[in-house]
């Protein structure tokens, strides 16, 4: 059959069958996968608190921001080096992958020292010298959508990376600038079923960046599970008041857990193997 799709090797035209790779245990594409952590690394009580808790959780991707893409060149920029530091020591302590963004091709060896899963920000998605890198690194890429992009610039921005030698990349829809500014940014629900008819690739959701309000983080997580997505990364945070970026997105700890039994129903819902701390009571909804 002719492949009519200007992108190839994502497309379910190439591959039919869903793609599926493990980390820690958990299959993506496959079971449900939770990412869970600050939008940024501050320090080292912060990242701990919040991995020790993630892990008694049993959630295992630790995801925080090292190198940060602030729109302001005065706000915090990250910890660079140290924050990656710090990942990997609270993800080693505590059991969980680490994922964090990296924004420059010169950064892929310390990344592939340091982080687990690397993930493109949705202003790098075009950034096609960092992707085709990215394809040679072997580690498993988080592809975040363009805030302004298409779904098929979106698909071929992954093709970039597949093409360049690594299929293990995952789709992250984070919302996209339209009108509305009473959110952060408008999350395309859609895109998630109809990017899983046209790809074969994982699909998650960023409930977080995509509504950048704390509340929505649940109803939209449920959303997003419902219309067949393969996971989610979620901003948690310790002090959500104190944090140096994204605090009034990012879920208290409470808040968090409190999300894990809802998102069980939903993930059974559609069998999605599911194996967080969460009670199973259906009377503890909310
Ligand atoms: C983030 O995850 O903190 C982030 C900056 O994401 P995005 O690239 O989707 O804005
Ligand atoms: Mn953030």
């Amino acid at each position: 059959m002719v492949n009519r799709k200007p992108y190839q090797l994502v497309s379910r035209e190439w591959k039919k069958e869903d793609t599926t790779f493990e980390i820690k245990g958990v299959c993506i594409g496959k079971d449900l996968v939770m990412i869970a952590g600050p939008c940024a690394v501050e320090n080292r009580e912060q990242i701990f608190t919040i991995s020790e808790y993630l892990s008694k959780l049993n959630i295992k991707f630790l995801r925080g921001g090292a190198y940060k893409p602030r729109t302001s060149p005065y706000s915090f920029q990250g910890l660079k080096t140290e924050g990656l530091q710090l990942l990997r020591e609270a993800g080693d302590k505590y059991g969980l992958a680490v994922v964090s963004e990296i924004m420059g091709l010169d950064k892929i060896e310390e990344f592939c020292e340091y982080a687990d899963i690397l993930q493109v920000g949705t202003r790098n998605m075009q950034n096609y010298p960092l992707l085709k890198g990215l394809g040679k690194s072997g580690k498993p890429v988080l592809l975040k959508r363009g805030m302004s992009s298409t779904i098929e610039e979106w698909l071929l921005a992954a093709e970039y990376i597949i093409s360049s030698g690594n299929d293990r990349v995952i789709l992250c829809e984070r919302g996209i600038r339209t009108f509305e500014t009473a959110t952060r940014n408008t999350i395309d629900i859609a895109a998630i079923p109809l990017v899983k008819l046209l790809s074969h690739l994982p699909v998650i959701l960023d409930p977080s960046q995509g509504t950048g309000l704390r509340d929505l983080v649940k109803p939209i997580s449920l959303a997003a599970i419902a219309a067949g997505a393969d996971g989610l990364i979620i901003e948690v945070h310790n002090q959500p008041e104190e944090a140096l970026s994204d605090g009034d997105q990012s879920l208290y700890l409470d808040q968090f857990s409190d999300l894990l039994p809802n998102l069980r129903a939903q993930a059974h819902l559609r069998k999605k193997h599911f194996d967080f701390e969460a009670s199973y009571e259906f009377s503890n909804l909310s």
